[in-house]
């Protein structure tokens, strides 16, 4: 009998494990986010059927209506942000923004169309060879006007299917409430309409972040608040609204505005990539550090975590990973991405 009993005791105990241990696997992926484990994981829920109908934007994470609108190719464009190009427009429609540092102690923006529709983007101003290495991963059709020697030679000895201004491509117009060269515009929709028409459609945005399922306010410092000295006549900061989970964007302290919508320019992540920086002509261009690793934040949800980011070649995805070294999970919704020098003081806090 009390040897029987043994055994009974002995079985429930591997029944229980078995269960404990089915019970964390099932539980992993659902955890962690949707992407991955989507075609191997068969529906055991009554959710499950709701996410696959979904058409989800994969530089945004987010759900959209029309399938079509998930297939486009990404397309970069190259935004001036001189103070005569100020405000600008059409940059809210973008779904990931750059900005890094060109000579003359300015920086340029290069915005990633994708879903997003918008009557009015620019100015559109000349390309760099920094702004290409990320351009090329996403795949993007580049859109320029004109551009530094080398950052023209790249786009031909690369064959990167680029609109340029200075050869016609007529996606392109100029306003006449501003002066050249602050004052050359595009559209998505005739960036679209060249794009079909030139048979260039034929890649899709790649999958560029993972992202949370639900919104997710990380383990981390303070990032209410973050102020970037990129000069002493430019800082931008970001100031966190608790309600609607974003962050507002500030040049100067005062709020970023759409021109064509007067909306205030909003985003979800943004991603510091700290980085060297070289002058590399009498012009003071320079030359940025961005095919190596080093150090950053993401900061969402009001907070930031330090993160380490690395590139090996030109059209090599850009990995985010956080101290851990597991690869970060961001929010879904708007990135910008700020590239700045390592001699750039950022401040942190309420
Ligand atoms: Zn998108």
């Amino acid at each position: 009998m009390k040897s029987s009993w043994k055994a009974l005791f002995v079985i429930i105990g591997i029944v229980a494990m078995l269960l404990s241990a089915c019970t964390t696997e099932s539980q992993l992926p659902a955890s962690d986010e949707t992407i991955e484990t989507s075609t191997v994981e068969e529906p055991k829920s009554e959710e499950e059927p709701i996410q696959e109908n979904k058409f989800i934007c994969s530089l945004t994470g987010i759900g959209v209506e029309d399938e079509t609108e998930t297939k486009y190719r990404p397309i970069a464009v190259m935004i001036d942000n001189e103070v005569s190009a100020r405000p600008q427009s059409g940059l809210s429609a973008a779904d990931i923004v750059y900005e890094m540092p060109v000579e003359g102690n300015i920086t340029r923006y290069m915005a990633i169309y994708h879903h997003g529709a918008s009557e009015k983007i620019g100015p559109v101003r000349s390309a760099r060879p920094y702004f290409i290495d990320k351009a090329l991963e996403y795949g993007s059709i580049y859109v320029h006007c004109g551009g530094s020697p080398q950052a023209l030679k790249d786009i031909k000895d690369l064959r990167i299917d680029a609109f340029n201004d200075l050869v016609g491509t007529p996606v392109f117009w100029r306003s006449t409430d501003r002066k050249m060269p602050h004052n050359l515009y595009t559209n998505t929709r005739l960036m679209r309409e060249v794009s079909s028409s030139k048979k260039l459609e034929n890649k899709t945005a790649p999958q560029y972040f993972r992202f949370n399922n639900d919104f997710v306010v990380p383990d981390g410092g303070n990032g209410q608040n973050i102020v970037i000295n990129y000069d002493k006549n430019y800082k931008v900061s970001y100031v966190y609204n608790e309600q609607e989970k974003v962050y507002y964007r500030k040049i100067n302290g005062d709020n970023m505005k759409d021109k064509e919508t007067k909306e205030d320019v909003k985003t979800t992540n943004i991603i510091i990539e700290k980085v060297g920086l070289k002058v590399i002509d009498k012009v003071g261009r320079l030359e940025v550090s961005n095919i190596t690793k080093n150090r950053g934040y993401l900061i969402t949800g009001g907070k930031l975590i330090e993160i380490e980011w690395s590139k090996t070649s030109r059209n090599g995805k850009t990995i985010y990973k956080n101290m851990n070294g597991e690869e970060i999970i961001i929010n879904k919704g708007v990135t910008w991405i700020q590239i700045v020098p390592e001699y750039v003081k950022i401040g942190f806090g309420e």
